[in-house]
């Protein structure tokens, strides 16, 4: 039985003993992902609406869930929203999100093609690097969006990103470049776009990864 029918079934039985009302227990933690139980991206993103994980919900303005392809053969995972995400709800929006756009038009794909999302949907304040535990709290939101959209490919862009899809704590000098597996797809790991802002110097290196991902794809 899927948890939905379980779920129908116990209301089933309140409603006839003739109970009308439920009250929630706030103070109860929230229910975990069960992977596996939502359906698509927009019932995920649903069952995340108001959610009080983890301490960023405290300051968060809007949680940034992702947004793109939900059948992307490509997905592209950052680190966390900055301040233009928070304030639009989306992800990849400001600067580095723009310089994000170029590098996915230079393999001759349109922002609209891939998905991209977080590893942290929300923001740290400040900017803050995010922290074990908002990552941890966040996490099986990015697995369900991988098995949901299923892409060949994924492409992590900084270190939260890519230690938190294969689950290491090696650095991002060690990984990048090198094509790994996780959740059954390949990822290539790669700098962050605001890296790249800050050190222009090592856009080549992006670029050699990026062309590494558009040949492997090219292939059918
Ligand atoms: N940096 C990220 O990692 N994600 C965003 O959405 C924006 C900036």
């Amino acid at each position: 039985m899927s948890p939905d029918d379980s779920l129908r079934q116990e209301l089933a039985y309140f409603r006839d003993l003739g109970i009308v009302d439920l009250y929630i227990d706030a103070r109860r933690a929230p229910p975990s992902v069960v992977p596996g139980a939502t359906r698509d991206l927009e019932g995920l993103k649903k069952f995340l609406e108001g959610c009080p994980r983890c301490k960023l919900s405290r300051c968060r303005k809007n949680i940034v869930f992702g947004q793109g392809n939900p059948h992307a053969e490509l997905m592209f995972v950052g680190e966390a929203p900055g301040r233009e995400e928070d304030e639009q709800g989306l992800a990849f929006v400001g600067r580095a999100g723009q310089l994000l756009t170029k590098i996915i038009e230079a393999i001759g794909r349109k922002r609209d093609d891939v998905y991209i999302c977080n590893t942290v949907k929300c923001r740290p304040p400040e900017n803050r690097n995010p922290e074990a535990d908002e990552v941890a709290a966040c996490m099986p939101f990015l697995e369900e969006q991988i098995r949901l959209v299923s892409p060949r490919v994924i492409v992590t862009l900084g270190t939260f990103a890519v230690q938190a899809v294969l689950g290491t704590d090696e650095p991002i000098g060690r990984l990048r470049g090198r094509w790994q597996t996780a959740h059954g797809v390949r990822v290539m790991p790669t700098f962050h776009p605001a890296f790249l802002l800050r050190s222009p110097e090592r856009k080549k290196d992006v670029w050699d990864d990026l062309k590494r991902v558009r040949d492997y794809l090219a292939e059918k």
